[in-house]
């Protein structure tokens, strides 16, 4: 195993809901520290394509593969997964009876049975860098949705993470917050952490996103890098829905 190996793969993935072929040969692979950014119309596939890489969503044929091994379909090694891709949803789900320290500071000390001592050291640290840290005592209602959503970022951190997946993280929140939100994400970007990012927001496409990948219909219909992507997209699909949001 070299570490040039991509950390994310799938290979011809298929994914039914009944009758309803929601992932049709899906193949795409992550390379460690990339960030791919996940785009296309309502109901192509998008979300479970992100559920499926932690195993939210059990697939009906394919593989996927996660830092070189097959996903684990249960028990510890499954939990281990979970805890190595940290996500981050629409919804921010907070606990709403703990602090913001305690809702970072959770999946830690439960999951991964760490002190909390050297949890909270961390969760704090990661508070300051989301820029939360003078929000840590306080509880989830009392802060502002993007705040919540950092906050979810920073909860997701602290499991240390060897890849991070988002899915549409900014769609819940009003307009003046989607900038701060998406500038934690660029940050982390920038640092080297691997992501899969599902979002409409094309301003952090063109400027984050190292690869641009398109679904329809549960198809992955064309991946290229931002540039190519929105200055010459390829497929009339992909024509088509940029002329409607650009
Ligand atoms: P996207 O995130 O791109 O909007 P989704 O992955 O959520 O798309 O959904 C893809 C398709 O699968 C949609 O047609 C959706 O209605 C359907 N779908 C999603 N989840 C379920 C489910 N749990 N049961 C049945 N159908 C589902
Ligand atoms: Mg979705």
């Amino acid at each position: 195993m070299t570490t040039s190996e991509p950390l994310i793969v799938l290979e011809h993935v298929n994914k039914y809901f009944g009758p309803l072929h929601v992932l049709q040969d899906v193949s795409l692979s992550v390379d460690r520290g990339e960030v791919v950014v996940v785009i296309g119309p309502s109901g192509s596939g998008k979300s479970t394509l992100c559920r499926a890489i932690n195993r939210l969503e059990p697939i009906n044929s394919g593989t996927i593969t996660f830092d070189g091994k097959e996903l684990p379909a249960e028990g510890k090694a499954l939990a281990r997964l979970r805890s190595e891709v940290g996500m981050v949803f629409q919804s921010f789900n907070l606990f709403a009876h703990k602090t913001i320290l305690e809702n970072v500071m959770l999946g830690p000390i439960k999951v991964r049975k760490e002190k909390p001592t050297a949890v909270r050291d961390r969760a704090m640290k990661l508070l300051d860098r989301v820029g939360i840290a003078s929000q840590a005592e306080k509880y989830p209602a009392q802060l502002s949705g993007g705040q919540q959503q950092r906050v979810a970022i920073a909860r997701a951190l602290a499991m240390q993470p060897k890849a991070l997946l988002f899915d549409e993280p900014t769609s819940a929140l009003d307009p003046e917050m989607v900038g701060e939100v998406l500038d934690v994400m660029t940050s982390l970007a920038k640092e080297g952490m691997t992501m899969v990012v599902v979002t409409h927001e094309m301003g952090f496409a063109r400027h984050a996103a190292d690869r641009v990948v398109f679904m329809a219909d549960g198809q992955l219909v064309e991946q290229s890098t931002p540039a190519d992507f929105f200055e010459n997209p390829k497929s009339d699909r992909a024509k088509d829905f940029l002329s409607k949001i650009l």
